[in-house]
């Protein structure tokens, strides 16, 4: 199985404001393993603005931007610029302002523990009990509506490793996708699905993504992990989004219709 492209990759820029760096590769070097490992086009999604500890910063987007565009010339690999957002409340709510939106080709939204919530209350309502590894009913409840009100807010491309550090109810969240397009990820890294959510997925007939969720560039492309996962759930080709052919984003399917 091939992948067209690996849509979820880190750099340097994902090391917020420390000096000690979450993720090594440059975009050059995520651009070159790609290369190597026979990939078309990848996407640099570094973690979004609120993540208290590997937030990208936003006065490095016009740089990053300019080493895309270098790399491109270099490798001839295509390459997007994303990010990797953060749920920060049980509404829905993601850490993206419209004008940051419009900056990017792909939006990532995913749960991640160390993210900044929108307010202390909301830390101690939707991320204190996943930090505990609550598994509640009112766990799942509260995550997945979580979930489905930011599909329902942001032009959310893919959902990153849906359920992990965070109980949700897989077919719920699945039919939302699919009615907005939302692709669900399975993660070069973690996974949280069991057998039984996939096949409620399968007949819900939502998307999937295969992307290595590299921090180094030689894990670019790295994708066994996922690839045997969905080969065990004998998820077909049809159902992975990337599987073989190119994604068009939401951000780009617009710009299309723009140009016509
Ligand atoms: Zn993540
Ligand atoms: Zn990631």
């Amino acid at each position: 199985m091939v992948i067209y492209g690996d849509y979820h990759t880190h750099t340097i820029y994902s090391s917020g404001k420390h000096k000690r760096k979450h993720a090594t590769g440059t975009i050059l070097e995520n651009a070159m393993y790609a290369k190597q490992k026979g990939l078309s086009e990848i996407a640099i999604t570094d973690h979004g603005f609120s993540h208290k500890l590997y937030g990208l910063q936003r006065k490095n987007i016009k740089k990053m931007l300019s080493e895309i565009e270098d790399a491109k010339i270099k490798t001839g690999i295509n390459i997007l610029l994303g990010i990797e957002a953060n749920i920060i409340s049980s509404e829905g709510d993601v850490d993206l302002t419209d004008e940051d939106i419009k900056q990017f080709d792909l939006i990532i939204v995913g749960f991640h523990s160390f993210a900044k919530a929108k307010s202390i209350k909301e830390w101690f309502k939707f991320f204190l009990p996943n930090l505990l590894g609550f598994k509640r009913k009112k766990d799942y409840q509260r995550n997945t509506l979580a979930l489905l009100k930011a599909m329902d807010k942001y032009p959310i491309d893919i959902i990153s490793h849906p359920g992990v550090n965070m109980p949700i109810y897989f077919d719920k969240v699945a039919s939302h996708a699919k009615k907005t397009g939302t692709l669900l990820e399975i993660n070069g890294k973690r996974i949280a699905y069991k057998a039984k959510d996939i096949e409620d997925i399968k007949k819900i007939d939502a998307k999937f993504v295969i992307s290595s969720d590299a921090h180094s560039a030689k894990k670019v492309g790295s994708i066994n992990k996922p690839v045997n996962f969905a080969i065990k759930n004998s998820i077909s080709y049809e159902q992975i989004a990337n599987m073989g052919k190119k994604i068009y984003f939401k951000s780009q399917i617009q710009q299309k219709e723009l140009e016509s």
